[in-house]
């Protein structure tokens, strides 16, 4: 018997992101329904034609969505708000409402919250449930996609989102999850019937809050819903798909209960080879993720091939260890040169991937096997020695900054002599069409560098003298030559590669196209010195450095799988700390590390928080900043303020002074900074930049008030929750204004 191949799921934006430009067409009125359909049907087709040419022997359908697959099973189920559902719309128009909120004249319904999937930067739209939500089967999709590939002559296996995960998932009001049990058994039941009737074979259900840490009561929640759903399963076979991790908390159940295969994730679950070696029942075909799905790099397969042999199943299915939504289509349209293409396999390279190692474990396909070897024989790049000695030679004094934060609070304060609740913002101003398009006429080499300069000085001019106007304390020079916070310092770096379409959804018809860390990292030139060093030179006032910190550059990039993320994270520490020094010896006396992303890859199981990550995430942060002078002020900034449990780590990174988003979470972190003594001085966010809101003075006065409630005023920053580059000009000057207006009132009260 041959093995066989299969994938999870496949990025369903296209290659030239067709999906993506059609959709937003659509949303303009620019094309119409049929043609946005006609589009994600050629689409599919496509992938579909591509999945089969290329050999892959079972092939998912309805991994497709026209926004997400956790709101194509929300619409699957009925689980949409009655608002959404009475809307005089077709169902798409529904659909999009949910995704994006609709205000107009048929009503105003808000968008569902969306939330990161998993550890991915994939956002998911987080269903609703309350106690009039009805699960059940109302919707097609699902069945409408097995149909149309089956007129191509393929029968799929229909990848569903499982109804465990589905009720993890969602967010309750006046309801828990128990409560849908028994209704979504009955739902996935009439969903395996009609499937049957259709002719398919297998179904697959995705189930990754499987690898995260379970409770007794998640167990009895997930043997609640699958031991009656299973029991009613016919005919149909029943893969249970996860992935991001191991499943080592419910792998004893899953063993028991009859499904007929079992995905498993063997790339990032650390323990799945163990579990698997405990025995794999002779009854399920192992879905092997041996492929990473998440990472651009070539399999190795001596490395997939020896884990598939140590698994002992005895019915293999060769997989990605995760659905390839999460990596770009195909290096066929990148121009890098040969010699570095061959290292990359993105979506479409890792199809031909699963097909030689199905081939090589069924003793065929020695020539690629040999040919791979060959590529793993020697390093891909040539080691840069000294650094690593470098990073191998680091002592503990080196990740720590003297003097102690209390005696260095007291020398700034004295250095600095601003005033109570000092104001500042985040660092960028608004990035308007005019500066988008100068950068871009720039980087087209259609103006001059003497033109492309004096732009920039004119707005650093500008808001500088805006922001001395408005009488805000710490200045920033907005940040007017960012494309991006991590595309800037990687352009700047050695060791980064760019691709031209790499292109991955991060969320509806958004994407983003990380840098690839290819080789050793190091700082190849001033980064930001000349922008900072111009703004100071212009205003007395100080003028904050905005430096974009090593975990987040990193958690921003597609890593190396050669050396470690804690040896990239040094190497990039090192490079921005020598940024951070150059910026000190150019006068700046204060800095901004941005650790945006910090909180980003937290890991899934809590017991791998700091032995996996923060262990060495946070001594990479104080790596950057632990040789500047007492007098010289670091400030980071979290874009989340969602480290309630990690309260002791962020103080760990020993900054002076830490601001982050707090308005949207009613400022709940507050409480939790106070119980835990949090020694960094804070800037809370007082108004949310997300919206184009202003905020009254009023309004800015309780929050600072409500701050003062938790904080001692000594402690007290005042800014906005996060950078202001997606704001327009005149919000931000009002918003701003009305910021400093109500500092200088409560100032008054003090
Ligand atoms: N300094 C950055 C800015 O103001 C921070 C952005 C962020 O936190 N995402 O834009
Ligand atoms: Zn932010």
């Amino acid at each position: 018997m041959m093995t066989t191949t299969t994938i999870i799921g496949f990025p369903r934006i296209g290659e030239k992101r067709e999906l993506k430009f059609a959709t937003e067409k659509y949303f303009k009125n620019v094309i119409d329904q049929e043609e946005l359909r006609a589009t994600a049907k050629r689409l599919r087709r496509h992938n579909w034609e591509l999945l089969r040419q290329a050999g892959i022997s079972e092939i998912p359908s309805n991994d497709f969505s026209y926004y997400d697959q956790t709101l194509d099973a929300a619409f699957l189920f009925n689980l949409v708000p009655q608002n959404v559902q009475d809307l005089p719309f077709s169902e798409l128009d529904k659909y999009f409402a949910l995704a994006r909120g609709y205000q107009g004249r048929e009503g105003n319904v808000l968008a569902w919250p969306m939330k990161k999937w998993f550890n991915t930067n994939y956002h998911y739209l987080v269903p609703q449930l309350n106690q009039d939500t009805r699960f059940k089967l109302t919707g097609d999709k699902i069945f409408a996609e097995f149909a149309e590939a089956k007129e191509l002559g393929i029968i799929t296996r229909p990848v569903l989102l499982g109804p465990f995960t589905l009720l993890k998932l969602s967010e309750y009001q006046n309801a828990a999850a128990s409560d849908f049990v028994k209704d979504a058994v009955t739902a996935y039941q009439a969903v395996f019937t009609k499937l049957i009737t259709q002719g398919a074979h297998w179904i697959q259900l995705d189930e990754p809050a499987l690898v995260k840490d379970l409770t007794a009561e998640d167990r009895q929640l997930f043997n609640d819903l699958y031991r009656p759903l299973l029991a009613a399963k016919g005919k149909l076979k029943v893969l249970l798909q996860t992935y991001f991790g191991d499943v080592r908390d419910v792998y004893d159940d899953l063993v028991k209960l009859p499904f007929d295969g079992l995905g498993l994730d063997f790339v990032e679950g650390k323990q799945t080879q163990q579990l698997v070696s405990r025995g794999f029942p002779a009854d399920k075909v192992l879905f092997a993720g041996v492929v990473n799905g998440k990472n651009i790099w070539r399999n190795h397969y001596d490395q997939s091939l020896a884990q598939l042999k140590a698994a002992g199943a005895q019915q293999i299915v060769v997989n990605t260890s995760c659905s390839l939504l999460h990596v770009p289509l195909t290096v066929e349209n990148e121009d890098f040169a040969p010699d570095v293409k061959k290292h990359f396999a993105f979506a479409k390279e890792k199809l031909a991937e699963l097909q030689d190692l199905a081939a090589i474990y069924d003793g065929r396909g020695a020539e690629q096997l040999h040919a791979n070897q060959a590529l793993f024989a020697h390093p891909r790049v040539q080691e840069d020695a000294a650094l690593h000695d470098r990073i191998a030679n680091l002592k503990d004094a080196d990740f720590i900054r003297q003097p102690a934060r209390p005696v260095r609070e007291q020398l700034q304060k004295a250095a600095f002599q601003l005033p109570l609740l000092p104001t500042t913002t985040i660092g960028s101003f608004p990035q308007t069409k005019e500066v988008r398009q100068v950068r871009r006429q720039f980087r087209r080499h259609e103006i001059s560098q003497e033109q492309y300069d004096a732009f920039i000085k004119g707005k650093i001019d500008e808001w500088l003298k805006w922001q001395e106007q408005v009488g805000l304390d710490v200045l920033v020079h907005g940040e007017f030559e960012r494309n991006d916070m991590v595309e800037y310092f990687g352009q700047r770096l050695s060791g980064y590669l760019f691709s031209k379409n790499a292109w991955v959804q991060s969320y509806g018809t958004r994407c983003v196209k990380p840098p690839i860390i290819w080789g050793d990292v190091k700082r190849q030139q001033p980064i930001t010195i000349k922008w900072s060093k111009y703004a100071q030179s212009q205003t007395k006032k100080l003028v904050k450095g905005m430096l974009t910190g090593p975990v987040t550059i990193l958690n921003w990039s597609f890593p190396r799988e050669d050396i470690s993320l804690k040896e990239a994270t040094l190497q990039l520490a090192l490079a921005i700390q020598e940024e951070v020094l150059d910026l000190e010896a150019n006068g700046i006396k204060i800095i901004q590390i941005d650790e945006a992303a910090l909180r980003e890859k937290l890991p899934l199981r809590k017991s791998d928080w700091y032995s996996e990550y923060l262990d060495w995430a946070i001594p990479a942060f104080r790596l950057v900043h632990s040789k500047v002078q007492p007098e010289t002020q670091i400030h980071t900034h979290m874009c989340y303020s969602e480290f309630t449990d990690i309260i002791p780590a962020i103080d760990a990174m020993d900054a002076d002074v830490i601001s982050f988003e707090a308005s949207r979470s009613n400022l709940e972190i507050l409480d939790a900074l106070k119980k835990q003594h949090f020694e960094t001085e804070v800037g809370p966010g007082v108004y949310d930049i997300h919206s184009p809101r202003i905020p009254s003075v009023d309004e800015v006065q309780t929050t600072i008030k409500r701050i003062l409630a938790k904080i001692a005023a000594p402690k007290v920053w005042i800014n906005p929750d996060c950078g202001l580059k997606t704001r327009g000009v005149e919000e931000t000057k009002a918003s701003l204004t009305n910021v400093l207006a109500a500092t200088r009132a409560v100032r008054r009260q003090l």
